[in-house]
């Protein structure tokens, strides 16, 4: 049976020509599910009860519970436990310009990349859509506030789940959605080239995240497997490709690690490799872990690295420090549930 969360609402609309009702109804759903936020049909005044029957009976409505939750100022991190017992978590970040949530799109990662706890634990399935909107469901009931950008970057590689990730997009961009506009709604992925061609002919104006963080292959292919089937050069490629056909800057993800990517050698490198893009880098500190032999690189290299990429005329910030005392790492939480 398919979850009322997971479907979109041209999806909607075809159901309702199916069972020989007016298409219209789908939009007094989607206000419904996600304007009102009422879950329960009984209290969907404007839909006659026969239909509201019928509903309840073709569809699921379960969602995933929140069975943990960890703060500190700016951050909450939430660990939330599927149906069948798998474990996700997303984080929500308080900002200056509103509140942005860190979602995840998969139940573990295959991507394998060596700073991160989620790829140590592997894949275990997709999310299907309706477990990606229900982080945001969830998450805004319990903090009572709606949440003005999305960014899916949490466990799992968004483009390995590409039609759950699409679907699940233009539920939260639908003006009768969740209603976050498109240019809020930001996807990181670690750089699978064909689907980045795939997304650019989407034609949908998101912002696109790369997961780069290294200047040459070398480099790369120690921290991220991916390199060794796209490497750079493909990999920028399809950005510029990207660019091209898009009109839309990409954001360049480089974590900061201690004498792995952080000299000053290789913030040249990387100035040369991003040089004439319309691109902008997001310098992340990394966020150490007990499992992994990685190190965060300290504040003078960071600022440094920085002030090397300005110089050679490289957009570039450094991201604020985000939960670093509550597991805030990608899969940190989840991992000790894992384990326990
Ligand atoms: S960083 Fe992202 S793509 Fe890489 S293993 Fe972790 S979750 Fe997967």
């Amino acid at each position: 049976m398919k979850n009322i969360y997971g479907i979109t609402r041209e999806s909607l609309e075809n159901y309702f020509l199916e069972i020989g009702e007016k298409k219209f109804k789908a939009l007094q759903v989607f206000e419904w599910l996600y304007q009102k936020e009422e879950a329960n049909p009984d209290n969907w005044s404007n839909i006659k009860k026969e239909i509201r029957d019928k509903i309840k009976s073709d569809f699921s409505f379960s969602v995933p519970k929140i069975i943990r939750r960890e703060r500190d100022t700016l951050t909450r991190k939430y660990l939330f436990q599927l149906s069948d017992q798998n474990y996700i978590e997303a984080v929500v970040m308080y900002h200056d310009y509103g509140i942005s949530l860190c979602v995840s799109s998969q139940v573990g990662c295959n991507m394998g990349c060596a700073f991160c706890e989620s790829g140590r634990l592997k894949k275990v399935r997709n999310l299907e859509t309706f477990e990606m909107v229900s982080q945001i469901l969830l998450i805004e009931s319990d903090i009572k506030m709606r949440i003005s950008s999305v960014v899916i970057m949490g466990i799992g590689e968004p483009l390995d789940n590409f039609r759950n990730v699409m679907n699940f997009i233009n539920i939260i961009n639908d003006a009768k959605g969740l209603a976050i506009g498109i240019r809020h709604i930001t996807l990181s992925t670690s750089g699978i080239v064909p689907k980045i061609y795939d997304l650019m002919n989407m034609d949908i104006q998101i912002n696109l995240a790369i997961s780069l963080h290294a200047p040459n292959d070398e480099i790369r292919n120690r921290l991220m497997k991916v390199n060794k089937v796209y490497n750079i050069s493909q990999l920028i490629t399809a950005i510029r490709d990207y660019i091209a056909h898009t009109n839309r800057r990409v954001t360049i993800e480089y974590v900061m690690l201690k004498e792995i990517n952080d000299s000053e050698d290789c913030a040249l490198e990387l100035a040369n490799l991003l040089k004439g893009m319309n691109i902008y880098v997001n310098l992340i500190p990394y966020n150490e872990t007990n499992h992994i032999n990685l190190s965060k690189s300290d504040a003078k290299t960071i600022s440094n690295f920085c002030a090397a990429l300005k110089s050679k005329g490289i957009n570039v910030t450094i991201r604020k420090e985000f939960g670093s005392k509550i597991s805030a790492a990608c899969g940190q939480l989840r991992s000790k549930e894992v384990e326990k």
